[in-house]
């Protein structure tokens, strides 16, 4: 079965992780902030946080925004659960605005509606790659005081107007997850321009130590003295993925470049299909497609997706409606309240794409969609 997303490891990625095995630090060392600081170039920012996962990197940029019970975060449901989750975890209720029907990306306006006095962070998803409308929702948290929280987990190597995601909201989160444009095997990043926000994160990732003597409330105490001045938690990446994540950052560039020829050779071949969407980007926008969301037919769907499995494409659905989980459901969230981003899911298809697919695969994948739309 073809798979619908796979890391792409070369021997410099083995070469670069053998060295830190080989190394005095499995953990905390110096490819941690090689790492940190190849990401933060490559977002445009000054600060990373590097954390052992995408999930862990929202619950870093959550808690660093200050979130506790009694304050709302407003995000879209056309996401992984994670993204609402890890809000819920510190406390947040989580109110969900629909999505934009072209791209399948948070509302503005809509968001703009679930905005109440209790309101702290709006967090849009980049989905497929695609980058949220950020301008306007940067406008929106600079009216209403808020912070905009992007979760790039799908759009590390994106950019709009020409500047990358990782600078566009007040704190984006990465996912190196192997089925992400880049991976660490697990692992994640919190990127910033704000120092305080860098550094709430830092000490959360960390179980709230304080080992600067400067801030200590007892540096006397001896010089194995350390503290801890809020609850936190361990989601230090270690050296040994870090390593990883540095060397597959030198191909970004070139794993997006070929995401974006199967896109063109997915929308050239598909685009003319009665009742079939292709994927759709605004202008300004160079995504770095993680996805490649095909909309066909709902009522179709299920069989379209059998179809595609039986001939061997191992195709995806992302993602049901956060709101849908039973953890949700049980909470109160009923069905219906984003129709544009339930008719989404309902109609969406995720075709194989990742950069070592070969121009014979994307032909097996065209044909086996062209047979199983019945074109
Ligand atoms: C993958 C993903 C996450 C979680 O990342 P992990 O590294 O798997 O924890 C969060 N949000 C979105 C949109 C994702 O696709």
């Amino acid at each position: 079965m073809l798979p619908y997303g796979r890391q792409s490891i070369d021997p410099e990625d083995i070469a670069a992780v053998e060295a830190a095995l080989r190394s005095d630090w499995l953990t905390t060392g110096p490819e941690v902030d090689r790492f940190e600081a190849a990401v933060a170039a490559r977002a445009g920012v000054d600060h990373a946080v590097s954390v052992t996962s995408g999930t862990a990197a929202l619950h870093v940029a959550y808690a660093a925004a200050g979130i506790e019970p009694g304050d709302e975060v407003v995000t879209t449901p056309l996401t992984f659960a994670a993204t609402a989750a890890t809000a819920a975890l510190l406390g947040a209720k989580i109110v969900f605005a629909d999505v934009d029907p072209a791209t399948g990306n948070l509302d503005p306006a809509a968001a703009e509606a679930a905005v109440t006095s209790r309101t702290r962070v709006v967090a849009g998803v980049d989905y497929a790659g695609v980058p949220v409308d950020a301008p306007a929702l940067q406008d929106l948290a600079a009216r209403k005081d808020l912070l905009f929280l992007e979760d790039a987990a799908h759009s590390i190597g994106s950019t709009l107007d020409g500047k990358p995601v990782g600078s566009l909201a007040d704190l984006t989160t990465y996912s190196f997850f192997p089925t992400k444009n880049l991976t660490t095997a697990e692992g994640g990043a919190v990127v910033t321009a704000d120092e305080e926000l860098a550094a709430r994160a830092r000490a959360f990732k960390n179980h709230g130590l304080v080992r600067d003597r400067s801030l200590q409330r007892t540096p006397d105490e001896g010089p194995w003295h350390q503290e801890v001045h809020s609850f936190g938690l361990n989601y230090r990446l270690p050296d040994v993925l870090s390593a990883l994540g540095t060397s597959q950052l030198t191909r970004l560039d070139a794993f997006v470049a070929r995401r974006a020829e199967v896109k063109k050779a997915y929308d050239e071949a598909l685009g003319d299909l009665d009742g079939v969407e292709i994927p759709f980007a605004p202008e300004g926008a160079a995504p770095a497609w993680h996805l490649y969301p095909l909309r066909v037919p709902a009522e179709r769907r299920r069989a379209i997706f059998d179809s595609l499995r039986e001939q061997g494409i191992g195709v995806q659905v992302n993602y049901i409606p956060a709101y849908w989980h039973p953890v949700f459901e049980d909470l109160g969230y009923q069905r219906g309240m984003c129709p544009v981003a339930e008719d989404y899911y309902r109609r969406e298809i995720s075709l194989p794409m990742f950069p070592s697919l070969t121009d014979a695969d994307v032909e097996s994948v065209i044909a086996a969609t062209r047979k199983a739309v019945g074109a």
